[in-house]
């Protein structure tokens, strides 16, 4: 899954940016405004992380720009605490959630997880297709009751997999969610990822097709 992030101070910024990635998660981080805004049209993002007050152009402003060009990622402010008037600002503006500073990395992941699958029309807190179950909250992946080890990246592919299940996700749109772009990308490495996850959840769990794409597919 791929975070947009945008937060001018710098030990939050980073803070978030490594705990996030620490957890699985890749993230693009912005520290100004326009920068942010504008990084919302040219990647794939799966949800977004604004803090308000920026540089360049604010939150609010980005958030309303984004909403009237019918951007729909969920998006999740950070607020000073207690400013309930911020708050309340944010989510008439199209914020789908909000956090005040400062808060724990848990409590951002789990807020994250939360947007990512209710935007995906994922309402239960675990998604399965046929014997594997993955929790999105604490990344364990379980295949007829056993518990299976992933690796952060094979975490990512499968949950992308799982979550888009029965529908065909290029190795492009894979590619696109799990590299942010200060990662080097090898030109295999989701055909690698693909691969190495047939290894340990058995060669049948996804299907290729075509050469261009695969599918998880129910029943
Ligand atoms: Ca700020």
């Amino acid at each position: 899954m791929r975070v947009l992030l945008i937060e001018d101070d710098s030990l939050i910024g980073d803070g978030l940016k490594t705990g996030l990635e620490k957890l699985g998660l890749s993230v693009d981080w912005f520290q100004d405004g326009e920068d942010g805004n504008e990084a919302l049209f040219q990647a794939p993002y799966d949800v977004v992380v604004l803090d308000l007050g920026l540089p360049g152009m604010d939150g609010m402003e980005i958030l309303k720009d984004w909403r009237k060009k019918g951007k729909k990622e969920p998006v999740l402010i950070l607020t000073a605490r207690g400013d309930v008037d911020q708050r309340i600002a944010g989510l008439d503006s199209g914020a789908d959630d909000y956090l005040g500073k400062p808060f724990a990395l848990k409590e951002v992941h789990a807020r994250l997880n939360a947007l990512i699958r209710r935007s995906n029309g994922q309402t239960a807190p675990e998604i399965s297709c046929r014997n594997i179950r993955f929790n999105p909250q604490n990344k364990k992946v379980f295949q007829d009751g056993k518990e299976v080890l992933l690796s952060p990246k094979e975490l990512i592919v499968l949950e992308l997999l799982m979550m888009n299940k029965n529908k065909i996700l290029s190795k492009q749109v894979i590619e696109d969610k799990i590299y942010s772009w200060d990662e080097e990308v090898q030109s295999n490495a989701v055909e690698v990822h693909i691969h190495n996850l047939r290894k340990k959840l058995g060669k049948d769990f996804v299907r290729t097709v075509n050469k261009i794409g695969y599918i998880m597919e129910e029943g």
